[in-house]
Formats: structure tokens, sequence, C-alpha cells
């Protein structure tokens, strides 16, 4: 929520057509925008949001444009920058400093997403929160979620995403984050940063900016990146070592516990999030809740009640086969995740691991899709099925078949059930590997 005023002093923009003065929240798509939003016209690199300004006045309260348009602003508001996004930026970070809660920052290579929804939903049991939606973690969605503060809002729990040196600290100097959450440091965008220390880096570029980082204590290298921050550091992990910890961990078919551990606090929680990944998950989103106050009942309610963000671990049974639906994206840590739960899930089943490329590793394409090979090997894992030219690097190291796109590998794929085994699904976002679960789902 803001104002005009607010906008006219964050963006310095001129006032070029008046009527309503304020408004629920940014907006940046016709197909979704309210009633009383304003409306920011982007240049995107395919399309402008200009060429929609006339539906956007129609649907909104009005626009802020960077070109001087020959059409009827039917008296909404309407403000002329040099340039939307900044504008957008700008008036986002203006509302980040008139905000006077807290604001928590989740940033690390894995478990962003999850760990953010896990966060929002203990931390909504006492206070009033807003969130990033979705996986919106960049010079956009971040800003879009900052139009939305609210007069009541306490808490803000914001997923920052990077994918080369700079972003971080570009999304900090406009959210300036009062804690940092780290999940963790693993092989991803490579392309961009160079190195998995290019990663570290990247990722702490948040460091300079908090008092306090919740970070994976059972990461050594990112403990390690740690060693010099000066703020306060509280561990979350399995080990001893750690502020706040899981331990007796159970896995069950269909759901996981584990005794959460602080100082002072103690209690069972049980959820049916699957992966010692996702435990680390909880545990990490349990420690800032506990931190916040948040009490041991509400915690646990809040883990029961937790399902997979869509995409990421989902469990979904046809026909006497069991789908871990793990498509959202990949790379090396989080594939390696996934197969351990694949292959911890198998018991007597024929477990058959579905995988497309993992994108933008750079040097270490080639070396890591020989590695998923041998991860499927040594794990056990009875069949391999590839999508895309970088996976069939794994069959230096395991048999199996490897199709150019999705749609074939799905083809293939159905002729081998019998309707008894355990499939995992996973690749990164542009292999699109959700296309195989609608085949299978097909006719179902
Ligand atoms: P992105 O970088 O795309 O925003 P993200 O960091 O937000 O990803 P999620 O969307 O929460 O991560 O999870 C994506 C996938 O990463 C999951 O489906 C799972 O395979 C894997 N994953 C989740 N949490 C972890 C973790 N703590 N460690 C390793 N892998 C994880
Ligand atoms: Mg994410």
């Amino acid at each position: 929520m803001f104002t005009l005023e607010d906008l006219i002093k964050a963006t310095r923009g001129k006032l070029i057509s008046s009527g309503m003065q304020i408004f629920r929240g940014a907006s940046i798509d016709t197909r979704t925008i309210a009633e009383n939003d304003l409306f920011f016209a982007l240049k995107g690199s395919k399309r402008d949001g200009h060429d929609f300004l006339i539906e956007a006045l129609q649907k909104s309260y009005g626009a802020v444009i960077s070109k001087q348009e020959d059409i009827n602003f039917q008296n909404k508001t309407v403000v002329l920058v040099d340039d939307t996004l900044i504008a957008l930026q700008n008036l986002a970070r203006y509302l980040r400093k008139k905000f006077r809660g807290k604001v928590i920052a989740v940033v690390g290579s894995n478990g962003k997403t999850t760990t953010k929804e896990l966060i929002a939903g203990m931390l909504s049991k006492k206070y009033k929160i807003l969130k990033t939606e979705g996986n919106f973690n960049n010079n956009i969605g971040v800003p879009l979620c900052l139009s939305k503060i609210e007069h009541d809002t306490e808490i803000m729990v914001l997923e920052l995403g990077t994918n080369r040196h700079g972003d971080i600290k570009e999304l900090c100097e406009i959210v300036y984050p009062d804690y940092a959450m780290i999940t963790n440091i693993g092989y991803e965008h490579i392309e961009g940063f160079g190195s998995i220390e290019g990663v570290r880096e990247g990722e702490l570029e948040i460091l300079p900016f908090v008092k306090t980082v919740f970070a994976n204590g059972d990461d050594e290298f990112l403990m390690e990146g740690l060693k010099d921050f000066k703020g306060n550091i509280l561990r979350f992990g399995l080990s001893n070592e750690c502020d706040y910890r899981a331990e007796n961990i159970k896995f069950y078919d269909e759901h996981v516990e584990f005794d959460f551990h602080a100082d002072g606090v103690s209690f069972p929680v049980k959820s049916s999030l699957m992966g010692i990944h996702n435990v680390y998950n909880i545990t990490g989103a349990l420690a800032v809740a506990t931190f916040f106050g948040v009490s041991k009942c509400m915690l646990q309610q809040a883990v029961e009640s937790f399902s997979p963000v869509a995409m990421r671990g989902e469990i979904i049974k046809i026909n006497g086969i069991e789908i871990f639906f793990d498509a959202y994206n990949a790379n090396p840590s989080s594939m390696k995740a996934a197969l351990q739960e694949l292959a911890r899930r198998k018991k007597t089943r024929k477990a058959i691991a579905v995988l497309g490329d993992m994108l933008e590793l750079g040097e270490l394409t080639q070396p890591a899709h020989e590695e998923v090979g041998r991860w499927i090997k040594e794990m056990g894992i009875d069949f391999f099925v590839g999508v895309g030219k970088f996976m069939k690097n794994a069959l230096r190291y395991v048999d199996g078949e490897v199709f150019d796109d999705a749609q074939q590998a799905a083809v293939f794929l159905r002729k081998q059930l019998n309707g008894s085994e355990i499939i995992l699904i996973k690749g990164s976002r542009a292999m699109k590997m959700e296309q195989i679960l609608d085949i299978l789902l097909e006719g179902r």
C-alpha cells in the first residue's frame, strides 16, 4: 500500500494526469492487475509494458510510464519517470525505509522458497507477515512485494535470488534486511559465478547489511565463509555444535518425525516434507520462529500442516506408481539430495530416476553430469532415463536411455511401467520435466 505522495517522493516523477492517490500495490502485468493497483510499464527483453497501457489504465487506478503517450488517461493517475524499473525499485526502497518492522532475507543455493514459506507459515501464527510470492526473488519480484506493505505488517520474509555477483547487494540495497537466513552453499549458476567460491561470495554479499545470521551449521564451506563475520551467528542443523538442532530423525513412508532442540526448548515435530534436505529447511525455519518467540504448540501445528511447495518434492500416486515430483529445478546439490531420497523410499520397488539436464553449470557441466551417473549407480537406483544433451554424460557410469526432450522420454517411460515403480522426476526449469508427469497422468 502506498500513496501518490510516497511515489512522487520516491521516484521524483512528474505527475501528468491526476486520479486516485492511494494504491494497494504495484503491478507489472495486466493479466493479474487489481483495480486499486498502480501499473508500472516495464520494458522487458521481449515486451514493453507501454504497449499494454490502455488496458492497464482501464483495469487499474493508473500507471507509471517513461514515454509520453498520446492517449487519453481517463482521469487516471499517471506519473512520468526516466526509468520505470528504477522507479519501482526506488518506491520499494522508500517504503522499506518507512517500515518499522523487521525484515528477514532468505538466501542460499537450495531450499530458499521452501524455507521462506516455512518461516512465513510459522511467524504468521503470531505476527502479520508479508512474504515474497512464489519464486519472485529478483529485482522486480522483490520490489513488487514491498509495494504491498500494509500499515500493520510486522515482519517481511523475503527470498533473494542471485545468479551473478552483485545481485544480492543490489537487492539488499532495496530491502535492507535485519536478519539473514542462509540455507546452504552449493553448485548453482556456475556460469555466472565461475566457481563455488564465487557462489559463496555472491550469497554472502548480504553480510554487511545484517547483524544476525541464521546459517546451516553443518555446511562447513558456508561456515568457513562466515568466520570473519562480526555479528551474531545462529547455527541450525543436525550436529551438536548447532544452536538449533534436529535430533532423533525418523523417516516414514508418508512423513518424517524429529525432535527440535534449542536453548531451553525441546519438542517433537512431524512433517510431510520428504528428504533430509527438508529436515534442514524445517529446522532453519524453526530456528527463526523460535527466535521470534512463536510458541511450541503453534510451531508444531505449522510444521504439521505444511505441504510441499508445488513441484518441490511432491509425492503423487498414479495406478500403483509413486512419483517423487521434484521438477522445479536442479543443480548438483539438490540432485544428490533427491536421489538419496529416491534410494531411501525405494525398498523392494524398482526405482527409476528420470533426470533432465542441470543448466548454467559452465565448465562443471560435463563432470557434474558424469557424477550424477555415478550417484545413480552407487545408490542402487534400478533404471535411468535422461533428458537433454548433458545427461548423456551420465551414461559414462550408468546404463540407461537419454532423450532430446521430455516428451520423448515420457513416451518411452510409459511403456516401461508395470504399476509398482517409484519414479523421481527432476531437472532444471528449462527442461520442462513437468511434461513427463502430464503425459503419465494422461488417460489415467
Ligand atoms: P531457486 O534457486 O530456483 O529459487 P530455491 O532455493 O528457492 O530454488 P526451492 O524452490 O525451495 O529452492 O527447492 C527447489 C529444489 O531444491 C527442491 O525441489 C529440492 O530438490 C531442492 N532442495 C530444497 N531444499 C534443499 C536443501 N536444503 N538442500 C539441498 N537441496 C534442497
Ligand atoms: Mg526459489
